[in-house]
């Protein structure tokens, strides 16, 4: 164990305790509560309103919804396409909606951060990156510290690809791994080298990417503690910068082709506790800090230490340093966040080129934050991201007091400070290290939107473990 490393250790009975369904708190309030009162109309005058601070940065996230094949355990939204025609048809609506959103913009025209996730971001070859990044570069201008990032997938992405977004000042990659065991790679549809996750990684880092995550999943068929282990002992092998570990969310009847997996293959609950367990514990044995629930960091990493600081930021692209205000969604099913506002487009490739030749745009549902959601969604995040929360920065910033805003709430809390998951003190709450995992649990204590009818609702959000 390196220097000044202190294992996490996550007792099992806590996790059997507050596994329950619950929001990833992506944003606040979550998706489920958002209406179709809010639309194309609605998201134009945001746009516009947005262009009153032309200094203050955007973040921009393009989403590819294509994939060459379909993995069994995948919950994206992609499909697989054959015809190029289709591919190009859709690049040019999302060509279309970039620059309408500039054109609503104006002068806001600065980004701080672009992220291109999917599906399988590079399946559209360099020429069709190349045609998306010219239109980016031509409308916006990036920051000095504009984070540039990309999902990659390495049975897919070849090394000239790299090279060419290398070239085009790309600077963050994110690896799907999921697992490096060949029989759970063949239960779940998706077959993939230690070698060539590797090569991929040392030409990634030959380019200086920063920042390089592996995403692995556990809760997958045929896992099994002794094979999740050496995954992680592989992971550890290759020491990438970032690492996501997600559970898996089995659900056949909203996702068609999870049909595909045997049930009977899958890890029973006890079992997927202890996967998990391991995770944390061989990980922050090994150096990495946490995060979030599910993501881990090196010490040197600049999540690491914007958290330290209090500084990390979380939205739909996941943690960030680059606190950006407004973020601009593109292409289908994106998600924008402006004017305090959130707009989500259609999900269907067909309805989204309609809406898009239409109106330019292809918002079809979205929420306007209240006073009490911009409130509340400031203490999830606080908790979410730098894990602590100070009552000082909370009473300047909203000019009301915590102790009074939140006196049901804080009261709430003394279940985590008895399970040793949170400290409070006259100062502020802290999440300790072991409360980590249990950081979306803490989180829905003070989510508005969360009855006990909604807790309730098996499907609307998945298992916090
Ligand atoms: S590559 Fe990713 S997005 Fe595509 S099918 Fe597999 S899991 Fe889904």
């Amino acid at each position: 164990m390196p220097d000044n490393v202190t294992s996490t250790k996550v007792p099992v009975d806590l996790l059997r305790k507050y596994d329950r369904p619950g929001p990833r708190y992506t944003s606040y309030p979550t998706a489920p509560v958002w209406g179709q009162d809010v639309g194309v109309d609605e998201y134009r005058q945001a746009l516009s309103a947005a262009s009153q601070s032309p200094d203050q940065p955007t973040a921009l996230y393009c989403h590819i919804p294509f994939c060459r094949k379909r993995c069994y355990y995948c919950g994206c939204n992609t499909s697989v396409v054959k015809k190029q025609a289709s591919v190009d048809a859709y690049l040019d609506s999302l060509v279309r909606e970039i620059e309408c959103a500039a054109s609503h913009l104006g002068q806001r025209n600065r980004i701080s951060q672009l992220h291109f996730g999917g599906g399988t971001p590079t399946f559209i070859g360099i020429p069709g990156l190349g045609r998306i990044l010219d239109r980016i570069d031509h409308l916006f201008r990036p920051t000095d510290v504009c984070e540039k990032s990309i999902e990659i997938d390495p049975r897919v992405t070849t090394l000239e690809q790299l090279d060419f977004l290398a070239g085009r000042g790309l600077n963050r990659v994110s690896l799907g791994v999921q697992d490096f065991d060949h029989e759970v790679q063949e239960a779940i549809g998706r077959i993939q080298s230690f070698e060539q996750v590797e090569k991929i990684l040392n030409h990634c880092r030959t380019l200086q990417f920063k920042g390089v995550n592996f995403d692995l999943i556990y809760g997958l068929p045929r896992q099994t503690l002794k094979r999740f282990n050496r995954t992680l002992e592989l992971t550890l092998q290759l020491r990438p910068d970032r690492l996501a570990i997600y559970s898996f969310a089995f659900l056949p009847s909203l996702k068609a082709n999870q049909a595909k997996i045997n049930p009977e293959e899958l890890p029973p609950t006890e079992l997927k506790y202890e996967l998990f367990a391991s995770a944390v514990e061989r990980l922050t044995a090994a150096g990495y800090r946490q995060i979030g629930m599910d993501h881990f960091a090196l010490p040197e990493d600049e999540l690491s230490l914007a958290q330290q600081d209090g500084r990390l930021h979380r939205n739909f692209m996941g943690y960030t340093v680059q606190s950006a205000p407004e973020m601009v969604g593109l292409g289908m099913s994106a998600i924008s966040y402006v004017a305090d506002s959130f707009f989500q487009n259609v999900s269907k490739v067909d309805s989204y080129k309609r809406s898009v030749s239409e109106h330019g745009l292809a918002v079809y549902r979205g929420k306007s934050l209240s006073n009490d959601d911009l409130v509340r969604q400031y203490v999830i995040a606080s908790l979410m991201c730098n894990f602590r929360l100070d009552f000082a920065r909370f009473q300047e910033r909203f000019g009301i007091t915590y102790g009074e805003y939140f006196a049901a709430e804080h009261e709430s809390l003394d279940a985590f400070v008895d399970d040793k998951l949170v400290l409070v003190d006259q100062g502020g709450v802290r999440v300790t290290p072991l409360g980590r995992t249990f950081v979306r649990n803490i989180a829905m204590l003070f989510d508005a939107y969360l009855t006990a009818d909604r807790q309730a609702t098996a499907g609307t959000f998945s298992r916090t473990i």
